[in-house]
This record gives C-alpha cells, sequence and structure tokens, in this order.
C-alpha cells in the first residue's frame, strides 16, 4: 500500500486473504491497493453470501489464470541494439476471451500491469458485455523515438505476443503510449506472422482497416456519459459548469470534446511537465493539433495561447478551482492534499477517466467531504465496451455509423451507472458508487466462474 494511507479494517476473512496477496505478490504495490480497494467492498457480500467464501471462488479471482514476461529486443536508428520486457498477464476468462490493453511508459513493471489486470475483470463485467479481463506492455518509452522505432519496437513485441493472442483467446487494444500507430504496427506484424487477417485480434485499429467508428473517443466521452447521469440524478446538467480535467492524451482529449459539447467549460488540463490554466475555455482544435498531430507539449498551448493561457509548472491541477473534476492521466495522481483542496473550492463530483488515479485516502477524504465519486472501473468502462462493440462488427463484417455507435455507448454507460447505484442500494450503501461498481462486478464475475467449476 503506499505510504501514510488510511486503511480500513478488513472483516477478518477478507484480511486473511488479502494478506495472502500481499505475501503472493511481494513488491507489487500497485496490486496490493487495487486488491484492498476491492476486498472493501466484499464485507457486505460474503456476510449476505458465505459461499463467496466457502468456494473459495474471490482467492481463485486473485490469481492470475497465466503472466507470461517476455524479452523484446530492438534496434534504433543508429543501429544500437535496445533490450526491453514484455508483459501480459490474462487474469480472468470466466465471461469471455480475455481483454484489456496494452500500457508502454518506463514505469511499467509487472506491478502494474497486474493491478490494471484485476481492475480490468470487474470493469468488463460491469459493461455486461461477454469480455474477460487482462493487460500488458511494456516498460519500453515511446516518448522521442522515431516512428521507425517504436515500428521496430512493435513488430519484436508482436513477435512473441502472437502465440498468446486471438479472437477467441485474448484481444489487446491500447493505454497510456499505445494508439493507432502502434495498434497499426502490431497488427501488421500479427498479420504477418500468422497469414491470417483476423480483425478481432486487437481493438483500436484503423477506421479502414478494421476498426469502429467511436473508439478513439470512447473513454473520453463515455467518463462524460457517466457524469451526465451523475448529474441527472441530481436534476442537475453541464450547462455553465466549470470542469478541470488532467492528462491531454487519448483520454482526456475526447472527455473534453464531449463536457464542451453539453455545456461545460473546460478551464484546465495537463501533462507530465505541468498544467495549463484558461480561463476562456480549453481551445480544442489547436490543443488536438499540438497533442496528436504534432505530438508536443501543454507548454507548446500555453505559448500558442499566450493572451488567455498560464502555464504552471511544478504546481498542482487540482488547485484551479472547478464543480468537476476529471482525472485522466495516470495511477494516483489526485492525492489527499487535492482532495482537500478540492472539497475546499466546493467541487461537487470527482469522476475517475484514467485508471486508479485516486490515492485510496482521497477518495475517503472526498466521501466523508460530500463530494460525489465515481471510480475509474465504471466511469471509464466506455473505452472497453467500445472495443466489445468493435470485435462485434468484425465477427459480422459489418461497420457502424458513428451516430449508432455512440447511442450504443451512451446506453452502456447509463446502464453501468444504473447499475452501481441499484446495487449500491441492494447492499445498504446508498450513493456509493465504489461499493455498488465492485459488487456489481464482483458477483457477476463470481457466478459465472462458480457455474464453470474449479478452472
Ligand atoms: P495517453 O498516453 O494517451 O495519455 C496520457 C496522458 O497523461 C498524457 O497527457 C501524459 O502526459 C499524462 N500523464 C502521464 N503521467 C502523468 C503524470 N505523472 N502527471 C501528469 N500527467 C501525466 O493515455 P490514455 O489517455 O490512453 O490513458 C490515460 C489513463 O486512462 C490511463 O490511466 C489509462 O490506463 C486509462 N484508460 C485508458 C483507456 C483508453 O481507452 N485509452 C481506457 C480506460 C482507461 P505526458 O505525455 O507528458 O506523459
Amino acid at each position: 500500500m503506499c505510504a501514510g494511507v488510511i486503511v480500513p479494517e478488513l472483516v477478518p476473512e477478507l484480511q486473511e486473504l488479502f494478506d495472502e496477496v500481499v505475501d503472493r505478490n511481494r513488491g507489487e504495490a500497485e496490486f496490493h491497493q487495487a486488491a484492498h480497494e476491492v476486498f472493501e467492498s466484499l464485507g457486505r457480500v460474503v456476510a449476505k453470501h458465505p459461499h463467496y467464501l466457502d468456494t473459495e471462488v474471490i482467492r481463485r479471482l486473485c490469481e492470475p489464470e497465466r503472466q507470461i514476461i517476455f524479452r523484446v529486443p530492438w534496434t534504433d536508428d543508429a543501429g544500437q541494439v535496445h533490450i526491453n520486457r514484455g508483459f501480459r498477464v490474462e487474469f480472468n476468462s470466466a465471461l469471455g476471451p480475455f481483454k484489456g490493453g496494452l500500457r508502454f511508459h518506463p514505469s511499467v513493471y509487472l506491478g502494474i500491469v497486474k493491478f490494471l489486470g484485476f481492475e480490468q475483470i470487474f470493469k468488463n463485467a460491469l459493461t455486461g458485455l461477454p469480455i474477460g479481463g487482462a493487460k500488458g506492455g511494456s516498460d519500453f518509452d515511446p516518448k522521442g523515438r522515431s516512428d521507425g522505432e517504436v515500428m521496430r519496437f512493435c513488430q519484436s513485441f508482436m513477435t512473441e505476443l502472437y502465440r498468446h493472442i486471438g479472437e477467441y483467446t485474448d484481444v489487446p487494444a491500447g493505454d497510456i503510449g499505445v494508439g493507432g500507430r502502434e495498434i497499426g504496427y502490431l497488427f501488421g506484424q500479427y498479420k504477418r506472422i500468422t497469414n491470417r487477417y483476423e480483425s478481432g485480434v486487437l481493438t483500436g485499429k484503423g477506421l479502414h482497416w478494421g476498426g469502429s467508428r467511436v473508439r478513439t473517443e470512447a473513454t473520453g466521452y463515455g467518463v462524460v456519459f457517466f457524469v451526465r447521469e451523475m448529474l441527472a440524478a441530481r436534476g442537475e446538467s453541464f450547462e455553465g459548469r466549470r470542469v478541470v480535467v488532467s492528462g491531454s492524451g487519448n483520454v482526456a482529449v475526447y472527455a473534453i470534446e464531449k463536457v464542451q459539447e453539453l455545456g461545460g467549460i473546460v478551464v484546465a488540463c495537463s501533462d507530465s511537465s505541468g498544467y495549463v490554466f484558461d480561463e476562456a475555455g480549453i481551445d480544442l482544435t489547436l490543443l488536438k493539433e499540438i497533442k496528436e498531430e504534432r505530438r508536443g507539449r501543454i507548454a507548446d498551448y500555453a505559448a500558442a495561447r499566450a493572451g488567455t493561457a498560464t502555464l504552471v509548472t511544478g504546481g498542482r491541477i487540482w488547485d484551479v478551482p472547478a464543480d468537476i473534476a476529471l482525472p485522466c492521466a495516470t495511477q494516483n495522481e489526485l492525492e489527499a492534499q487535492d482532495a482537500r483542496r478540492l472539497i475546499a473550492n466546493g467541487c461537487q463530483i470527482v469522476a475517475e477517466g484514467a485508471n486508479m488515479p485516486t490515492t485510496p485516502e482521497a477518495i475517503k477524504l472526498l466521501n466523508a467531504g460530500g463530494v460525489a465519486f465515481a471510480p475509474g472501473k465504471a466511469a471509464n468502462a466506455g473505452g472497453v465496451a467500445t472495443s466489445a462493440l468493435e470485435m462485434q462488427q468484425n465477427a459480422s463484417r459489418d461497420s457502424w455509423s458513428f451516430e449508432h455507435t455512440e447511442q450504443r455507448l451512451a446506453d452502456i454507460m447509463r446502464d453501468i451507472h444504473d447499475r452501481c447505484l441499484h446495487t449500491a442500494d441492494e447492499y445498504g450503501v446508498p450513493g456509493d458508487y465504489v461499493a455498488g461498481a465492485n459488487i456489481a462486478g464482483f458477483t457477476h464475475v463470481a457466478d459465472a466462474m462458480l457455474a464453470l467449476g474449479v478452472i
């Protein structure tokens, strides 16, 4: 667990299981954190349904079905050989083929991949679609690498990964550092090695070679659709709301786009070098040009909008007053001090676009401060849900319109929202989206595991 975290007590049987998870997965702090968060919600479930303990289904859930670690050798433009480490953790396939993204970032190690894979099990279950949970990636840093270097890395990565994936086995997608370019190189190498045009083996593909409309926008749009439901449940809307979005990658950019379409004003966004505050509202056309075309920095945005935007380096984006905060960058980026500042500034809703961006201590503070909090496994499920829609289109060799696909996404996000609230009510914690998401996701996948026998 992170240092200084307030750890709520678990019921003794779950504490014992949690201790075992820590012992069997030493040094994997992020995985421990993700498991603890789910276990906190399960006390109510095992009190009502003790068979989940008797059948050891929770213990089984914490052990991945398969973990693959491999060498990824590649050569840079100067002829220098590099070695990275590749990972694929196939966590759970009770509901369907393993499904989850690939992350290319220097911080990637087994503990990060396992936390993401574990979260993915429950997220995918919450979508109601037939997909299991997995995650993968590499400690490769694509930043500053040429297209040729990224291509050679992706080809080498797939030269090992191809033997473990398939449209009925395991279907990777993108995540941090893996966008359309990387998925293209990965798919090209898969096709070449296997001699199969197996579109359903990867999602996040380009539109003219098997991709789905709305997949690029899906995670960001989905978070905003989820928040729209949270607001509607209070009889409110996005109209005129000030919103802060961390990050400026795939999730952040499309969250900003949908907030603006729904009448909200996004006043700040960031990258790992700092944040920009733009009182007039973020100029999305400019941001997209800098981030998606030039692969530039947030400082370039501030320089181009010198009249209205301020660049802040070394500060915290959560200091900017807002009604709604959407952390869309990375894990543990919203800490206790940030939660206190958001509460003091009157923030009413925090919804996670990224995976586990809010520390456990910050979540407790937000709850205590009356801020409605939506966890990533519910709020950012729109990406994987649209990936499953991409798989449906590939399987039927069909291609849906933007409007139809976006409507499917909006319906799925509304269903997830309602399922969280309904489950929270059923288990005596009304309005608790964390408990609702964990319990609804857990019972769905655990029941499927029990039906399949001890496997
Ligand atoms: P991208 O690589 O497209 O963007 C990540 C963004 O976060 C970049 O702007 C990056 O800045 C910023 N960032 C990374 N680390 C930090 C940091 N320490 N402080 C501030 N900013 C930081 O990734 P995605 O947008 O795809 O993913 C973002 C999050 O959303 C991740 O947690 C991912 O797991 C989650 N997610 C993504 C889904 C998807 O469909 N893409 C689906 C569900 C969840 P810089 O460029 O400087 O590194």
